[in-house]
C-alpha cells in the first residue's frame, strides 16, 4: 500500500474499533491500481456523521447534509462520508437529499463508473462488486449497472465519463457510449459551473483528442455554452498535435485560436462559461501574445506589457503549430527589462506636473506612457534627469504638432 493509505490506516482502525465499517473508496483506489499519484484519500463508512464526530477530536463539517465530515489526523485530512444512496433524482441532477444507509454495497451502487466503485479495506482487500478491476485492466470507462438509468439520474456523469477517457487514456464501453449518445441533451439541465470543471479536466488530459472526438460524436458539445455553431473549430482543435496541456489558460487560448469567434466577443463567450474576470484577462493576454508571436520575434515592449508568465505560456503554445520550433530564452529577455512596472519609473506624475507647471490631463498619462516605453526599450536610462529631459522633448514635439 502507498504511504498515503498507510498514514490513513489508523483512521479506518479507529472507526472499526467503534463497531463500524470503513473503507477507502473512489478515485484514490482507482488511481493506486493505475499506479498514478493520488491527491485525496476518501473514506466511506457505515457510521453516521454524528458518530464520526464523537470518535475524532478534530473534525470539520464540510457537508454534513451529504454525510461528509472532514477528519483532521496528524498532518493529513480525510473526507469521511457515510454510506448513502441518492434515491430521488429530479431534473436529471444529483439530488440535494441523500439517504444514509449501513451497507457498502448500496453505496457503491450509486457511483458513476465501475472503476470508481471499488472499495479498499484496511487489510488491503479490494471489494469489487461491478468488475471494476477488470475494466481498469482493460482501460474501459463503464457505467455501474444500466448506463441509461445512470445518466438519467445525473447527466453530468456523461461529461465525467468523457473527461476520464482523456485523463486516464481509457476507451468507453459500447453500451455506455450508446447511452451518452442517446441522452446527451440532458446535459442542458446541468449547471455551467459543473460542466466547466469536467470540460477543463478533459482538455488538460493526456488523451484529449480521443475524448474530444467522442464529445463531438455523442453531440455533448451541443449542450455546452457557445459550442453549438463551432463544430469546425472544435475539429480543428482536435487536429492539433496531442501534446498534453498543463494550464486551463493555455487550453482556452489554443481553443479560441481554432474557433470562429472574433476577439471582441471573447468576454461574452467566457462569461457564458462563467470564467472569472482574472482568468479571462489571462486568456486574452495569452491570445494576443500568441497572435503576435506567430509573426514576430519577442521584443522588450511585448515582454514587458504581457509579463513573463504570459510570454512563457505563449512560447509553450508555439509547439502546437510548429513542433520543430526552438524555444526562446525568455528569462534573458525578462532580465533585460530595466523596469517591471510603471511604479519603477524614476519620475512620477507629481514630478512631471511640478517640473512643467501644468494641470493634470491627458498630456500627463501620455508622457508617462512615452517614458515607460522609452525606458523599456532601452532608449532612455531610468534616471530622473534623463527622464525629465526626454519628457521635455516629447512635450515640445506635441506642442509643435
Ligand atoms: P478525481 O481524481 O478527479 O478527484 P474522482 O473519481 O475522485 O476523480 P470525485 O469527483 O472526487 O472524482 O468523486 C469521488 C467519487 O465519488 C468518484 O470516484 C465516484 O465514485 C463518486 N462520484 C463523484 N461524482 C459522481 C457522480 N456525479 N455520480 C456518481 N458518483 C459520483
Ligand atoms: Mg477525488
Amino acid at each position: 500500500l502507498p504511504s498515503e493509505f498507510i498514514n490513513a490506516q489508523p483512521v479506518l482502525q479507529k472507526i472499526q474499533a467503534a463497531g463500524f465499517e470503513a473503507y477507502f473508496v473512489g478515485g484514490c483506489v482507482r488511481d493506486v491500481l493505475l499506479h498514478q499519484s493520488i491527491h485525496d484519500v476518501d473514506i466511506a463508512t457505515s457510521a453516521y456523521p454524528s458518530e464520526i464526530k464523537e470518535l475524532f477530536s478534530r473534525t470539520i463539517d464540510i457537508g454534513i447534509e451529504h454525510g461528509t465530515v472532514l477528519v483532521l489526523w496528524h498532518e493529513e485530512q480525510y473526507e469521511v462520508t457515510t454510506f448513502r444512496t441518492e434515491s430521488t433524482y429530479q431534473d436529471f441532477r444529483r439530488p440535494d437529499q441523500v439517504t444514509f444507509v449501513r451497507s457498502l454495497a448500496e453505496d457503491l451502487k450509486r457511483r458513476d463508473f465501475t472503476m470508481n466503485a471499488l472499495a479498499l479495506a484496511e487489510n488491503g482487500t479490494i471489494i469489487d462488486l461491478f468488475n471494476g478491476l477488470s475494466d481498469i485492466n482493460q482501460k474501459v470507462v463503464r457505467a455501474v449497472g444500466d448506463a441509461n438509468e445512470r445518466f438519467h439520474e445525473d447527466a453530468l456523469r456523461m461529461m465525467r465519463g468523457l473527461r476520464f477517457i482523456s485523463q486516464l487514456d481509457f476507451t468507453m464501453a459500447p453500451d455506455t457510449l450508446a447511452a451518452i449518445e442517446k441522452h446527451s441533451q440532458l446535459l442542458s439541465f446541468i449547471s455551467i459551473e459543473r460542466i466547466r470543471i469536467e470540460w477543463e479536466k478533459l482538455v488538460l488530459g493526456r488523451a484529449r483528442n480521443r475524448a474530444l472526438r467522442l464529445f463531438l460524436a455523442t453531440n455533448c458539445f451541443l449542450y455546452c455554452p457557445q459550442f453549438e455553431q463551432q463544430i469546425e473549430g472544435l475539429q480543428k482543435f482536435i487536429e492539433l498535435p496531442e501534446k498534453q496541456l498543463t494550464e486551463v489558460e493555455a487550453a482556452w487560448t489554443l481553443l479560441m485560436d481554432c474557433l470562429d469567434v472574433p476577439e471582441r466577443q471573447f468576454v461574452a463567450f467566457f462569461k457564458e462559461w462563467k470564467l472569472s474576470n482574472d482568468t479571462i484577462k489571462q486568456i486574452q493576454k495569452t491570445y494576443q501574445g500568441l497572435q503576435f508571436r506567430k509573426h514576430f520575434p519577442w521584443n522588450r515592449w511585448m515582454v514587458y506589457t504581457l509579463g513573463a508568465e504570459v510570454v512563457l505560456r505563449v512560447e509553450s503554445l508555439l509547439a502546437y503549430y510548429n513542433p520543430e520550433q526552438s524555444f526562446v530564452a525568455i528569462e534573458e529577455l525578462v532580465q533585460l527589462l530595466p523596469i517591471e512596472s510603471l511604479k519603477d519609473l524614476q519620475v512620477n506624475g507629481h514630478d512631471l506636473q511640478h517640473t512643467f507647471q501644468k494641470k493634470p490631463g491627458k498630456w500627463l498619462s501620455d508622457t508617462l506612457h512615452f517614458l515607460e516605453k522609452q525606458v523599456v526599450e532601452g532608449a532612455v536610462a531610468n534616471q530622473k534627469v534623463e527622464l525629465l529631459q526626454a519628457a521635455e522633448n516629447y512635450l515640445a514635439g506635441i506642442c509643435e504638432k
